[in-house]
């Protein structure tokens, strides 16, 4: 069994899009085992997603993150993290699949509706960063 760290994106949560995408996860078989509500800071998106610090849309894409609330989750089930990615749908979604998340909510490549980690390593790193172990059963 695995876990994988979702976020429902400020453009969805603007929305009220928030339970329409926990839907499609537990649709999936994917179980919501934490979740919370929180406004990222600009120093806190940047650190979230730095990675993407030399990108051309990093800039872009921190005050985004930091523009409104988003939802944090903890999704669990087998094969988490590659499920999670296959019910978000392509980055983009222009080229996202009919029934995906990305393809259904998505506005732009930027305002995606949620994220989701890539790897069982930044998986692991992307949970510690949200939720203490306490916030975790
Ligand atoms: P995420 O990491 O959010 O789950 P992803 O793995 O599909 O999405 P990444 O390549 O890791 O995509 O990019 C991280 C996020 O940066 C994307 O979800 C999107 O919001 C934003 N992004 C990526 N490429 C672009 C771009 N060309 N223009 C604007 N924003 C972008
Ligand atoms: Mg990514």
């Amino acid at each position: 069994i695995e876990r994988t760290l979702s976020i429902i994106k400020p453009d969805a949560t603007r929305r009220n899009l928030t339970g329409k995408i926990a839907a499609k996860f537990e649709e999936a078989g994917l179980r919501i085992v934490a979740s919370k509500r929180i406004h990222l800071s600009p120093a806190q998106a940047g650190k979230f997603y730095e990675v993407h610090k030399d990108r051309p849309f990093y800039g872009e894409l921190v005050e985004f993150m930091a523009s409104e609330p988003v939802v944090v989750q903890v999704l669990e089930g087998e094969n988490a993290i590659a499920k999670n990615r296959e019910v978000m749908g392509a980055t983009n979604p222009a080229n996202a699949d009919e029934g995906t998340i990305r393809k259904e909510f998505a506005l732009s490549m930027g305002e995606n509706s949620v994220h989701g980690s890539d790897a069982a390593d930044t998986a692991k790193e992307e949970i510690a960063f949200f939720f203490s172990g306490l916030e975790l059963v």
